[in-house]
């Protein structure tokens, strides 16, 4: 007994001291610390809670959470753990929490070899191969042909001159760096993952390879970066084609010759290589790239470059169900999504300089009426480096993209959702189907998957409410933001039925939020194209469920090693939630949403 007491005392004055500790943390502009220990959750969803299970879920540790990687297998880890301790029904494979997608990584080692008129370049110093979704095409004594200025299409080479040769292409100058490599994923960062895939084939389609002279710009570091497993791919059975997007079924089907010339390059890919500037003058026998001519001939190179293959079975959607209560109306399903994965490590900056250039990046984004910058304007934005050290006098050099908000937000939301619904003395009627999806970033890989293979018949969904970013959503993150600010996108496109619940469950609201339609018409807004089509819900939508998607705007931490647990606008976030929450549950209750079927229905001009 008197252990026990002493024991009593000690966990007391440990938890009065933590909690002290905390209170004294240092708190930023929006009263956040930049650490926070984890604590227990009550049934509430409450800012504490949303605020200790982000903090977990958006930690360096996670890094960034990309998709099959160390970062995402911890992530999903968490939420498991989390709806085991809850008692929320397993609902992925196998009785599991887990459905397990078909991952791959593919990767070339340093066993790759390189060699120009038989002399060996050396990997990673001279050269690299970037890892596509298959072995490339063979490089055996192929002809060296200089093809210009990468993105100058104006004055390189042609199609015919490329054919069956081995293209370098100095690198587009400075100004233009990074246009025209993956040109389908403007705003996205390195995991792309938004709307618009499968770029028209280009005039180098049948060189046998294409090398960038651009490496030097790399640090080792990067270098490494660029070698690492990337580019999964997912082999899904009986998966749909490859067209997204309301408007693709316009595309049309392109000539035999062309479709013949497409399935050979989706079998062999030609290779992607970068070099640097001396490597590149060895392939031209000692002349500088910038003095060659497009056209110029050089030597011969051979290569063989070793292509693995890494399954992985870290890529995971996690999925749990709260049974309904109601004998007949369980066996239908409210759906309810977010994202568990993020774009990953970047190359490491100092994070308090970033975050400065960020804020003053956005502000002048916003006061630009949300045009898209010009590199002139963007180099007038100049960090006060004194006043950053004043502030954070030790640097902080960070490589990680915490996700905070994208989409640990939407993420800890549904656990918190969970939490509450699991503890509602009488269960809504239908059941509540709870689906953290992964790959998102990659191209929405895990709602697909999921929606190709799911684990509750897909007509048994009558709607699917998807959560994507809604920790911020402040007046200086977007116009219009504000702490009762709240997009709704979707919500009348199939059933008007759910878009007058989402609005009429708003009112209800003992302070109703300020719903904003205007992502459900296009926006011209720089970083806003097709919204609608860039999150999970999509995929749900295509497969003929009814969605409603919410998000609080983009913001300059967005893709930014800078989205941080300690940015996040609590209170407004913890608003959402409840709202949220009443959304399920009210969609559970209540009749079936009917669609729209053929006569479409338009949200009502302005809300409340
Ligand atoms: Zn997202």
């Amino acid at each position: 007994m008197r252990i026990t007491a002493i024991r009593s005392c000690v966990l007391l004055a440990t938890g009065l001291s933590a909690a002290s500790a905390q209170s004294r943390a240092k708190v930023n502009q929006y009263g956040n610390p930049e650490k926070l220990a984890p604590s227990q959750t009550a049934a509430a969803i409450t800012e504490q809670d949303l605020q200790t299970r982000l903090y977990q879920f958006a930690d360096d540790s996670m890094l960034g959470r990309q998709v099959g990687r160390l970062g995402n297998f911890k992530g999903t880890n968490y939420i498991a753990s989390e709806l085991k301790r809850l008692g929320v029904v397993p609902a992925g494979d196998n009785e599991s929490y887990f459905q397990t997608l078909p991952y791959h990584f593919h990767q070339f080692t340093n066993h790759s070899r390189l060699t120009v008129n038989g002399n060996p370049l050396t990997w990673e110093t001279d050269w690299i191969a970037i890892p596509g979704p298959r072995a490339p095409r063979p490089i055996v004594n192929v002809p060296i042909v200089y093809g210009g200025v990468e993105g100058d299409t104006a004055h390189q080479i042609g199609a015919l001159r490329a054919a069956g040769n081995f293209v370098v292409l100095a690198a587009a100058p400075p100004e233009r760096a990074g246009r025209g490599r993956g040109a389908s994923a403007p705003a996205a960062g390195r995991g792309g993952g938004r709307g618009g895939f499968g770029a028209a084939p280009s005039r180098f389609a049948d060189a046998v390879a294409v090398a960038t002279v651009d490496l030097d710009a790399l640090n080792e570091g990067a270098r490494a970066t660029l070698a690492a497993p990337a580019v999964a791919t997912l082999s899904t059975a009986g998966g749909r084609g490859g067209g997204r997007g309301r408007g693709n079924a316009a595309t049309p089907a392109p000539d035999s010759l062309t479709q013949l010339r497409q399935q050979l390059a989706q079998l062999a890919p030609q290779a992607t290589l970068r070099l640097t500037r001396e490597a590149a003058q060895k392939l031209f026998g000692g002349r500088r790239v910038e003095t060659l001519t497009p056209g110029t001939a050089g030597g011969t190179v051979t290569a063989a470059l070793d292509f693995v293959d890494l399954p992985s079975d870290w890529a995971r959607n996690v999925v749990g169900i709260i049974p309904g209560s109601d004998p007949k109306l369980r066996h239908e399903y409210v759906a309810i999504g977010a994202h568990n994965d993020h774009i990953g490590v970047t190359t490491p900056v100092d994070h308090d300089s970033l975050k400065a250039f960020n804020n003053a990046r956005n502000a002048m984004l916003i006061a630009n009426n949300m045009v898209a910058l010009t590199p002139e304007q963007l180099a007038t934005i100049k960090v006060n480096m004194d006043s950053v050290r004043r502030e954070h006098p030790r640097a902080r050099r960070d490589s990680v993209n915490n996700g905070a908000d994208d989409d640990g937000s939407g993420s800890m939301a549904l656990l918190e959702i969970a939490e509450a619904v699991k503890n509602m003395k009488v269960k809504p009627k239908r059941s509540v189907l709870f689906v953290w999806h992964t790959g998102e970033e990659a191209g929405l890989q895990g709602s697909r998957y999921f929606t190709d293979n799911p684990t509750v018949p897909m007509d048994s969904i009558v709607a699917q409410v998807n959560i994507d970013m809604i920790g911020r959503g402040r007046a200086e993150d977007l116009p219009g933001g504000g702490p009762d600010y709240l997009g709704v996108v979707g919500s009348f496109f199939d059933s008007k039925d759910l878009g007058e619940e989402v609005a009429a469950v708003n009112k209800k609201q003992q302070n109703p939020l300020s719903l904003d339609y205007k992502y459900d018409t296009t926006l011209t807004w720089s970083g806003y194209n097709n919204i609608y089509g860039r999150s999970d819900h999509y995929n749900y939508a295509l497969h003929g469920v009814p969605i409603a998607f919410f998000f609080t705007g983009l913001h300059g931490d967005y893709h930014q090693r800078t989205d941080e647990p300690e940015f996040i606008d609590y209170p407004h976030y913890a608003r959402i939630a409840n709202y949220i929450r009443d959304l399920v549950v009210d969609v559970a209750n209540g009749p079936r949403p009917r669609m729209n079927g053929t006569n479409p229905a338009k949200p009502p001009k302005v809300v409340p």
